[in-house]
């Protein structure tokens, strides 16, 4: 059955969620060149190299200070730190996220408030977050989810009006790019107050291990995060805060400053590959498209298609069984995850994200997938949803 499902067309090259073998070879002279530069060296922390990715990366997104931290979790956290918030204040983030986002607001005691999102773009939705403040909000965490920014206009202008701090977790969406009614454009994570990215390796700018980076635009927030990121400490061994531990290594800025000059390459090949599996569902009754926040660039960290037609779960194992991997990002919203329930809310509260969960599939998606595999991968979905 197996093999004349296959019929010959499955491509020679194994398709993955993430092809990061086949990116290093491309720029693996550089790559190598960087991390052996770090080894003779011996400046594995906080080195020469490290400084340098920090200055290419402000140059990149724009941002005036750019803080590298061990990952993304840690840049969250650090974010929320810096801006002094106390227990029971409440940060609003989306129900339909990745579990960082709402895991450092508990971690430090604050108390996260979820909100539902919209069912096209799954970013964010503005008159949730609008119904959700309180007396006690003090921040929004927007996610720039899958790769294109929130409606950012909105949500920094319901901030100025409730005076919020904006955090925006970005780490999906490093290179997205918003363009606000008066005409100017900024990138993800250089819009709010702070922003978090991270190196993760199969995010869109990924190291060989773990790293992140806060952006901000503000001199003062920025001090006290590098401080926060290094025990508390502005002068050695004198602390003024409490602090945590948390640094981007050189050797993991030597793949970071070798990868950046291909960021844009590597987005639109992402955007090449979404710009296929479009072409081949548009229009299909059983399965739709991702939805464009008309304001942003969408940098495709994830290609994420909602079921609406068709089993989600019989399709993903039909295509494994083809030796196609499909993710289900993410199957369980933060209101129903066992850790963070709680009495305020309840399963339909949030109607749209508890309907993403149950619906959505992400497709292969990074910078080597070539023609014969997208023909294979949306052949085999269109045959296999019949
Ligand atoms: C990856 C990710 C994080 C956490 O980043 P790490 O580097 O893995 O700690 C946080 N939020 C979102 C939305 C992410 O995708």
């Amino acid at each position: 059955m197996k093999n004349e499902v296959n019929r010959g067309l499955a491509p020679k090259k194994k398709i993955q969620m993430v092809d990061l073998q086949s990116q290093y070879q491309r720029i693996k002279q550089d790559i190598d060149a960087g991390i052996q530069e770090v080894i003779e060296s011996a400046a594995f922390v906080k080195g020469q190299k490290v400084s340098d990715f920090q200055a290419h990366l402000e140059a990149y997104t724009g941002a005036k200070h750019v803080i590298n931290v061990g990952n993304g979790t840690d840049a969250l956290q650090i974010a929320l730190m810096g801006l002094g918030l106390k227990p029971g204040d409440e940060v609003i983030t989306p129900t339909f996220t990745f579990i960082a986002t709402a895991e450092v607001v508990a971690l430090l005691g604050l108390t996260p408030v979820v909100v539902d999102v919209e069912w096209d773009t799954m970013n964010m939705d503005i008159e949730s977050v609008r119904k959700a403040i309180t007396p006690h909000t003090k921040a929004i965490v927007p996610v720039h989810l899958f790769g294109q920014c929130a409606n950012m206009e909105a949500i920094m202008a319901l901030a100025k009006e409730h005076h919020l701090f904006v955090v925006e977790d970005a780490c999906q969406a490093i290179g997205a790019k918003y363009t606000f009614a008066n005409g100017e454009t900024k990138q993800a994570g250089t819009i709010g107050h702070i922003g978090c990215t991270s190196f993760f390796p199969s995010k869109n700018l990924g190291c060989y291990g773990d790293g992140g980076a806060i952006f901000t635009n503000d001199d003062d927030l920025a001090a006290r995060m590098r401080a926060i990121a290094n025990h508390g400490m502005v002068v050695r061994y004198h602390h003024d805060m409490i602090g945590v531990n948390s640094r981007l290594d050189s050797i993991q800025a030597a793949v970071l400053d070798a990868k950046l000059p291909h960021l844009d390459e590597y987005i639109a090949a992402r955007q090449r590959a979404a710009a296929y599996y479009d072409k081949a569902f548009e229009g299909n009754d059983k399965l739709l498209i991702p939805g464009h926040e008309p304001h942003s660039t969408h940098v495709y960290h994830q290609y994420t298609l909602r079921v609406v037609g068709a089993d989600r779960d019989k399709l993903r194992e039909g295509l494994a069984e083809r030796g196609i991997p499909a993710m289900i990002y993410y199957p369980v919203p933060l209101h129903q995850q066992k850790a963070y329930l709680d009495p305020r809310y309840k399963d339909g509260d949030f109607p749209v994200a508890e309907k993403l969960a149950s619906c959505v599939l992400s497709l292969p998606m990074h910078t080597e997938l070539d023609d014969e595999q997208l023909a294979y991968i949306t052949s085999s979905v269109l045959e296999l949803i019949g």
